[in-house]
């Protein structure tokens, strides 16, 4: 039985001439022999009567904070309604179809709301379906506890459902439907000229993905990976064959930066040993950040300061936890940190320093820069993120 994870995401399922495109493609797996398990997210973006960014509009972020079960649930509603509606289009075009929750779809999870981890699948309902010749429609993002209370996935969760779902069910491949022609090498809204990459590891993407690029969750590519489950993205509104990810070794490619993308909203910050001297929790600044649930990253040690960044959204929580251990600090908000990714940059001489040389023609200064084998960051003021990435871009032949 050949399994297709088929997942759209919010713009796809957003209108009913998109959902006619949708239908379109889950006739046309049919047509090929696969069984699809359509998985939707909510429908349309932030302003849409039911994406979830209007829902989280209703209350307000304390409420979340101390009420993270109702949270749960009043996320869970926009992909709750959209398999409702996608069954309605689907029973019209004469497909038999079946709405379920991320629960009846049976994807159980921990009770960490707003950021569930999968405990496991139970699979006999939509396999039941699938046997009965009728199209699951699971809602993605949203799982159940062992108490069966909604829970969800985190943002962009309707992705890492698709792959939780083609990995139990052991799907031929998972199906990612978005408003691109697939992963690009910069995020065609900031570069006119970004080129579709055919194809890319798990690991480039997942580089990708972890590092701004939304276009996939990290957590789907890693899930995917780990089970070598094919994982392709697709444009709804086109047949373009997208970009196929797959193991590094089966992706010809001799360029050194595959890829640029940008993190947004990040705060560098400097701690000086000189200004902290004799400040007992100065050697323990970056456990106390950790044990405060305060990621940092970019993290260089002097032997005079500590510096790195964290997200703006933390920003007054470190400051309210530096003042109660009296420490001193500095920062410097409004940053971007972007990275340019490719695995095969390892060990190819004056990569950096032909980014730096570019970053300077253009009078963009440089606040911070971290290399790994597979990625160069810089981080830079959010202003310039745009001139940034195109003028990279152009610099490292990646366009179209
Ligand atoms: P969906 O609602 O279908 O899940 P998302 O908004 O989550 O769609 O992801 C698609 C968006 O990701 C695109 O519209 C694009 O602007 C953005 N994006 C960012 N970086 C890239 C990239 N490198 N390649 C393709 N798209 C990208
Ligand atoms: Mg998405």
């Amino acid at each position: 039985m050949k399994i297709l994870i088929q997942k759209f995401g919010g713009t796809s399922v957003s209108t009913s001439k998109r959902r006619e495109l949708v239908i379109e493609k889950v006739k046309k797996a049919k047509s090929l022999g696969y069984f699809p398990v359509v998985v939707v997210s909510a429908m349309g973006r932030k302003g849409d009567h039911y994406a979830t960014d209007t829902l989280l509009s209703l209350v307000d972020e304390n409420f979340i904070s101390n009420n993270p079960q109702a949270g749960d649930l009043l996320m869970s509603c926009g992909e709750t309604i959209s398999t409702a509606v996608m069954c309605y289009d689907f029973n019209k075009a004469g497909i038999k179809a079946m709405p379920l929750t991320g629960g009846q779809a049976g994807i159980i999870t921990d009770s960490n709301y707003g950021n569930a981890n999968l405990l496991r699948v139970e699979k006999e309902n939509i396999m039941d379906l699938i046997h009965n010749g009728i199209v699951p429609i699971v809602a993605g993002f949203q799982g159940k506890d062992c108490n069966g209370y909604i829970t969800t996935l985190g943002r962009g969760g309707s992705d890492v459902s698709a792959a939780i779902l083609g990995v139990a069910l052991n799907a031929e491949e998972i199906e990612i439907y978005t408003d691109v022609d697939g992963i690009m090498t910069a995020d065609p809204r900031i570069v006119s000229d970004a080129s579709l990459l055919s194809e890319i590891s798990y690991n480039e993407v997942f580089q990708f993905a972890e590092q701004g690029a939304k276009v996939i969750h990290p957590r789907a590519v890693e899930i995917a990976m780990k089970s070598n489950i094919p994982l392709v993205i697709k444009n709804t509104l086109n047949d373009t064959d997208g970009t196929v990810i797959s193991c590094e070794h089966q992706v010809p490619n001799d360029r050194i930066i595959t890829g640029i993308t940008h993190m947004a909203n990040r705060v560098q910050v400097k701690i000086s040993s000189l200004e902290n001297s004799g400040n007992q929790y100065y050697a323990d600044i970056l456990e106390i950040l950790a044990d405060n649930n305060i990621s940092i990253d970019l993290i260089n040690v002097f032997p005079d300061s500590k510096i790195f960044t964290i997200d703006a959204r933390d920003l007054n929580k470190f400051i309210d936890i530096m003042n109660r251990q009296n420490i001193k600090y500095s920062y410097i908000e409004n940053c971007s940190k972007i990275a340019l990714i490719g695995s095969r940059m390892r060990g190819v001489p004056g990569v950096m320093a032909k980014i730096l040389k570019v970053l300077e023609k253009n009078n963009i200064s440089v606040h911070q820069t971290a290399d790994s084998h597979n990625t160069i960051w810089c981080l830079i003021d959010s202003s310039n993120t745009e001139k940034a990435i195109n003028a990279l871009h152009k610099e490292f032949h990646l366009g179209i």
